[in-house]
C-alpha cells in the first residue's frame, strides 16, 4: 500500500481523506505537477516548484508550502515508497469552507494539498518509445488560460478516449487551423534539422520538458523554430514527437492514419530522448 501525503500528514493511502466540498472536486479549483523520479531522483524539480508558484499566483490561490518544504516532501514520498522510477503527483485546490458557493472562500480558507507516488519500473526505457506513437487530430475545445496547470482535465481526457477509440494512442488538438498541443504534451513537427513547435502563450501549458528540450537542441545544433503549424504540415513532416515529464521524448510516427517517414521513430526524436534522459539524469536531486 502506498503511502502518501496530506495536508502535513504522511498515511496509508486508504486513510487520506479530502472534504466533499473541497473546491478542486466541486469546482476543479485546483493545480497539478507531475515530477517524475529517475534512480531514485527527481527530475526537473526545480521548473515544476517555479510554474506550480505561478499556477497558484495567476489564480490567486496560496501556496501551503514552501520551495524547500515541497522538495522535503516530495523525497520523503519517493523515500517511504521505495520509488525508483515513476512519478510523483501533487495537487494544490483552494480547500473548503464547508459550503459550495461560486464566490471564493475567505483567503484564511487553508489550500489543501494532496501528493502522491506511481511506482513505474522502466519507465526510462519505455518500450513504447522504440514504437513511436500514433496520433489523431482533435478540435482544441478548452478554455483559454492553458498555460495555467489546473485539474480542469475532462476534455484532454476525452481526447485520449477518442484516440484510442480510433485505434490510435493520443490526440493532437487543433485551433484556427493550428495544432496547439496534445492531450498531455507539447507537440513538436521535425522538417530536415529544424524542430518546430508552437511559441508558449496561453495557448499552451508552459512544459518543463519542452523548456529542457529545445535548449539541449540548440546546444546540440539542432535548429529550433518557434512558430505555429498546421496539421497538413504535421502529416508531411520528416518526423514529430511530443515532450511531457511522465513521457520524456515520445516520438510520433503516424498522424491521422498517415505514417511519417518510414512509419518508425525518427533520428531527430530518438536522440533528443537520448541526451534529455542523460543529461536531466546529471541535474536530478
Ligand atoms: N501540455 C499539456 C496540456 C500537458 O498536460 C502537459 C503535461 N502535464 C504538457 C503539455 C507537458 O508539460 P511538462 O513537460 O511540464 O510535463
Amino acid at each position: 500500500m502506498r503511502t502518501v501525503y496530506v495536508n502535513g500528514n504522511y498515511l496509508p493511502e486508504t486513510e487520506a481523506t479530502v472534504s466533499i466540498f473541497d473546491r478542486g472536486f466541486l469546482m476543479a479549483d485546483g493545480v497539478y505537477e507531475v515530477t517524475s523520479v529517475l534512480g531514485g531522483k527527481l527530475i526537473d524539480f526545480e521548473g515544476h516548484a517555479v510554474r506550480l508558484a505561478r499556477s497558484l499566483k495567476e489564480l490567486d490561490m496560496r501556496a501551503p508550502v514552501d520551495k524547500d518544504d515541497l522538495l522535503a516532501i516530495h523525497r520523503e514520498l519517493v523515500r517511504l515508497n521505495d520509488i525508483d522510477e515513476g512519478l510523483i503527483y501533487l495537487q494544490i485546490t483552494r480547500g473548503s469552507d464547508g459550503d459550495r458557493d461560486f464566490v471564493f472562500p475567505p483567503e484564511d480558507t487553508e489550500p489543501t494539498i494532496v501528493m502522491f507516488t506511481q511506482n513505474k519500473p522502466g519507465l526510462a526505457d519505455n518500450p513504447a518509445a522504440k514504437k513511436g506513437a500514433k496520433i489523431i487530430s482533435i478540435e482544441d475545445i478548452r478554455w483559454g488560460r492553458r498555460d495555467i496547470k489546473t485539474v480542469q482535465l475532462l476534455y484532454p481526457s476525452m481526447g485520449k478516449m477518442m484516440a484510442k477509440k480510433a485505434g490510435a494512442d493520443d490526440a493532437w488538438m487543433i485551433e484556427d487551423g493550428f495544432v496547439t498541443e496534445g492531450t498531455s504534451n507539447n507537440a513538436y513537427i521535425v522538417k530536415g534539422n529544424r524542430i518546430i513547435t508552437r511559441a508558449l502563450s496561453n495557448d499552451i501549458l508552459h512544459g518543463i520538458t519542452r523548456a529542457a528540450v529545445l535548449r539541449l537542441a540548440r546546444e546540440a545544433q539542432m535548429e529550433v523554430e518557434e512558430r505555429n503549424f498546421t496539421i497538413e504540415e504535421a502529416r508531411a513532416a520528416d518526423e514529430a514527437f511530443t515532450t511531457s515529464a511522465s513521457a520524456f521524448v515520445m516520438p510520433v510516427v503516424e498522424i491521422d492514419g498517415i505514417a511519417l517517414g518510414d512509419g518508425t521513430p525518427g533520428h531527430v526524436a530518438r536522440r533528443l530522448r537520448e541526451i534529455y534522459l542523460e543529461e536531466s539524469l546529471k541535474k536530478a536531486v
